[in-house]
This record gives structure tokens, sequence and C-alpha cells, in this order.
């Protein structure tokens, strides 16, 4: 499973268009979820009410409870990482996309938490002007900065990555286990808007 996921991202390495990295990222996020339900038994169950026509409220009742499961799967993991944040030496945990890189090259993460609301990509970036090259994190929805060293407002994409495709291919070469976070939660929202919608649950501390 995640060696043909990984072969799927590398297919895409070279993501030219915005809409094909957010396009990437639903059917990643359909996919991850679709095996996380795969593990459990309650899935099972929605299996056979699904062959029930008459059965159409229980499966209702039965996608509910799934969805309850993944809610309270993620209010777990955040608190698990909060726990960690909280002990005064940092414990084993990590946030923010520079130091979870960093973390992820080390291999040392245990469990990377991306949240589904990230919307940002890692460009290549080349000015019109002086010719500089630069890589940075842009957000997808905004317009880029000006360049650094002329200050011409010419900067342009030679070619962009979906940080969360970046970031799943990254742990899973790592044997870092991936949880895709929603942002149907307190929790979830607190992943996005506090952490940059990038944390880590670490095997060990890094320094
Ligand atoms: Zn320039």
């Amino acid at each position: 499973m995640l060696d043909r996921r990984l072969r799927a991202f590398q297919q895409t390495a070279r993501i030219e268009h915005v809409h094909q990295a957010a396009a990437d990222r639903a059917e990643l996020g359909d996919r991850a979820r679709a095996a996380r339900a795969d593990r459990r038994p309650v899935h099972e169950a929605v299996d056979v009410v699904d062959r029930q026509p008459e059965a159409i409220g229980v499966v209702g009742v039965a996608r509910d409870t799934l969805k309850d499961l993944d809610l309270m799967r993620e209010k777990d993991l955040l608190e698990r990482l909060m726990q960690e944040i909280r002990k005064p030496d940092g414990g084993l945990a990590t946030y923010g996309e520079a130091q979870v890189r960093h973390a992820l090259e080390l291999g040392a993460v245990d469990t990377l938490l991306v949240s589904e609301g990230l919307r940002r990509s890692r460009a290549k970036l080349r000015c019109g002007n002086c010719g500089r090259e630069s890589e940075a994190t842009v957000e997808d929805a905004k317009p880029l900065d000006p360049c650094s060293n002329c200050g011409e407002d010419k900067m342009a994409v030679q070619d962009r990555r979906d940080v969360v495709v970046e970031f799943t291919e990254r742990a899973t070469t790592m044997g870092t286990r991936v949880e895709l976070v929603s942002r149907e939660s307190e929790e979830g929202e607190l992943l996005l808007r506090a952490f940059g919608g990038l944390a880590a649950i670490l095997r060990y501390r890094v320094t």
C-alpha cells in the first residue's frame, strides 16, 4: 500500500498547476481515510448494511459512527502532541514546517500530523528582472513576494510541489506514520492555525 502510494507520488513529482496539487491532496485525504477505515471492524458493519438497501437508516448511523471515530482519533493524536509540547523540555514533539522537515530528514518522526487545510507549495522561483533563483514555501492563494535581490515584483514560479504531498512522501520513505487531520474539530483547527498545519510526534528528541 505505501509503496504504491509512494510510486503514485513520484509520478506526480512535478506538479505544474495548483489545481492539480489540490486534486492530488483531496485524493490523498480520501485514500488515507479509506485506509484507516479499512482497519476498523466497524467498517465491515458498513459494508454489510450497504448490501441491504432497506437498512438505509442504519447506514447513516454507521457512517456517522465512522466519522465520530475519525474525529476521536484526531482529538487523541492532538492531545498526545499537546501533552508532549507542554513538557518543560518540549517533550517528544515538534511543529512548524522547517522544524518538522528537519526532524523528518533525521528519521526522528514517529507520527506526522498534517492538516487537510494546508494550502502551501514548495516552489522554485526565478526573478524575471535579475535572474536570481530561490526556493521558498508559498501560500497557494497569495501573490509572490518581490525579489529579495533587486526588489522587483517579477518573481515567477519555475516548479511547485504541494507541501502535503512533499511531506507525506518524505515520511513514507522514513517509515513514519502519516495522519491527515481534518478541520472538523477544535483540535484540527489548532493544528492548522497554531502549528502551521504540520506537527510531529517524535521517536527521540531533536535539537
Ligand atoms: Zn530580482
